[in-house]
């Protein structure tokens, strides 16, 4: 047999009196009215309900909060292992065919009769505007589904070239021995599905946390891939307090990998706990991780002022600059700068309306919470105390919700802290509890005017001034200017976009991911993840 052609999922608009509109209004106006829900965990198919209860916030507004969910305790998390590795051979042994369609079928889920639903509840818990949530939660997440098939069909093909006479070569990918543990993040609903998903669909199982701000969205991916077909006990859902739960898994023997996406100070705590679990283990786990990033535009003087501007607003301030991928250093030509970009720049973020995401008029909405906003407020002083100059923002208001201006800082010091460093610190022991918080991600960017003449300059700052290395992106319209930062920032960074901004890859389009502190690179996205998650073994087989 072979998977049907896959495409990447329609995005819809949502214009004002369409019936798509009405549908999603109709979903969130249902949501206000039933929340706040309760989510147990869930271990081999069956809702465990260890009464240490824990709330999701709603970051618009603090009268309400999305959810209550059961934080899994040492006993959950045991029982949740312990069924996934006795799922673990019959998942894997079930044909081909049947696996496949499962994820196809909730592709379909996803983009149909969920899909509402799903928006609703990332806009509400995790802050997303109605476009960003349609993004994430209808489109992304049903391309993970859908490529991720068609990946493994490709996958599985992969067959060596020669056969020697009277005999047969070949490569059976098996899943990995053990069971996989899955870390997802609060920003992206769709990540929250992939985490898991990418190992379930070669014959893995695996237990899977969820980030505590994304627990409502993320339990109703748990629902669809259930109401899909998965089986029971081959995806356990088990939110609960990020160390606890993580120290709990990756200190099992039978732990054979970690699928992380969140913050480069976890992940690196994260590397060296395994490290040190080594012995324990059946075998070296695989470890697959996309972290921070301290992503950058540079502007050469032959852009298009308009584009360059219209796409930096995006890459820097849509969803509240909470995406890995966000951009938050600008460097600018200083003949653009002073000749129209600068003007245009800040009219175009005085016009941005920052508010609840149930009012569809709001560009931008809440950060995610209390540690992000403290942080972010924190962060722009450090900015000014170090002589950034705010040009626009740089307020918040947290009366209702957790609302920041957006925010833009000149530097005169292209090395300033600010420019380059991961921000953490003290206030990472109160982020430990939501590891996924994000320390570096920012709704402010500063931005750096250099002159004409240091083009080539500026392009080894940029590669030489922050750890990360995971997106950027080049504005010109001299090629020439295009292929010198194409060779100069070689290894800056895993996506890299032309006269386009750095974030929004897409699935089956751009793979996903970076390298140096942003992470192993394996491309979300993409076939090459898929590969992390098996053991091929080679056979040959005498006639
Ligand atoms: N893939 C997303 C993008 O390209 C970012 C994912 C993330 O934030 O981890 O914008």
């Amino acid at each position: 047999f072979k998977v049907p052609a896959v495409e990447n999922e329609p995005m819809r608009s949502y214009a004002v009196g369409s019936a798509e509109r009405k549908g999603l209004e109709a979903a969130l106006a249902q949501m206000q009215q039933e929340l706040p829900f309760e989510v147990p965990c869930i271990v081999n198919g069956l809702p465990i309900r260890t009464g240490n209860l824990a709330k999701q916030p709603i970051p618009s507004d603090h009268a309400r909060h999305l959810c209550t969910y059961h934080e899994a305790d040492e006993s959950t998390v045991a029982s949740a292992i312990d069924g996934a590795l006795a799922a673990k051979a019959e998942w894997e042994a079930m044909p081909w065919n049947d696996r496949a369609a499962i994820f196809l079928r909730a592709a379909e889920l996803v983009s149909g009769k969920y899909r509402y639903k799903l928006i609703a509840a990332t806009m509400l818990g995790q802050g997303k505007n109605a476009w960003q949530a349609e993004i994430d939660a209808a489109a992304e997440l049903s391309d993970f589904f859908r490529f991720g098939v068609k990946y493994v069909e490709e996958l599985y093909a992969q067959q060596p070239p020669k056969n020697s006479a009277g005999a047969w070569n070949r490569v059976e990918y098996r899943a990995l021995e053990g069971f996989v543990l899955a870390v997802s993040p609060f920003n992206f609903t769709a990540i929250g599905g992939n985490l898991p998903g990418v190992p379930a669909i070669v014959g893995n199982t695996v237990v899977w946390k969820p980030s505590p701000a994304a627990t409502y969205s993320n339990y109703l991916v748990y629902q669809i891939l259930a109401e899909a077909g998965v089986p029971a006990g081959v995806i356990q859902f088990v939110p609960g307090p990020p160390p606890e739960v993580v120290a709990q898994a990756i200190s099992h023997p039978n732990f054979a990998a970690l699928h992380f996406t969140g913050s480069t100070f976890i992940f690196k705590k994260l590397w060296k706990d395994i490290a040190a679990n080594l012995d324990k283990y059946k075998g070296y786990p695989r470890i697959v991780g996309e972290t921070g990033g301290k992503n950058f535009h540079v502007i050469h003087k032959s852009a298009d002022v308009r584009n360059a501007v219209l796409q930096t607003i995006r890459g820097g301030f849509e969803y509240q600059g909470q995406k890995c991928s966000a951009l938050s250093r600008l460097y600018v030509s200083s003949s653009l700068w002073s000749s129209g970009f600068k003007d245009m720049f800040l009219s175009e973020v005085a016009k941005i309306k920052v508010g609840s995401p149930s009012d569809f008029s709001n560009f931008m909405g809440p950060v995610i919470g209390r540690p992000a906003y403290d942080k972010i407020m924190g962060f722009i002083q450090k900015a000014k105390d170090a002589g950034g100059e705010v040009l626009i923002g740089g307020t918040g208001d947290d009366s209702k919700g957790y609302f920041i201006q957006p925010t833009i800082i000149l530097t005169k010091d292209p090395e300033s802290i600010t420019m380059k460093e991961e921000i953490f610190g003290p206030v990472i022991t109160v982020m430990v509890f939501c590891s996924e918080m994000w320390p570096n991600r920012l709704t402010t960017f500063q931005v750096y005017v250099y002159d004409d003449a240091n083009y080539e300059k500026t392009l080894e700052l940029i590669d030489n001034t922050s750890p990360y290395a995971l997106t950027g992106s080049i504005f010109a319209a001299d090629r020439k200017a295009l292929l010198t930062a194409t060779n100069k920032l070689r290894n800056a960074a895993g996506n890299v976009y032309y006269n386009e901004k750095c974030t929004g890859a897409v699935v089956g389009q751009q793979p996903f991911g970076g390298a140096r502190a942003s992470g192993t690179n394996d491309k979300a996205g993409s076939i090459s993840i898929f590969y992390r998650f098996v053991s091929a073994r080679s056979m040959k087989e005498n006639f």
